[in-house]
């Protein structure tokens, strides 16, 4: 699933603290860098969501569990 990134998003996951980034899941294991129920991590991870800009689509995973 996705959404697209704009001004009200980026307030929403900061006011809320939004997690939904890959470091931040359950199922992120740190020392592969990679996900252990195999998902691909390319568009979920720390550096994606810092690089965001207005327009661009967000991914969220649908296996994402917190930590
Ligand atoms: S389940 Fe999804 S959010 Fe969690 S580490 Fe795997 S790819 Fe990332």
């Amino acid at each position: 699933m996705y959404v697209v990134y704009d001004a009200i998003l980026d307030e929403q996951i900061r006011s809320h603290r939004l997690a939904f980034t890959c470091e931040q899941c359950a199922h992120f294991c740190e020392d592969r860098r990679a996900c252990a129920v195999m998902f691909p991590t390319d568009a979920h991870t720390d550096e994606v969501a810092r690089q965001l800009q207005d327009g661009d689509r967000v991914f969220f995973c649908k296996m994402f569990e917190a930590r």
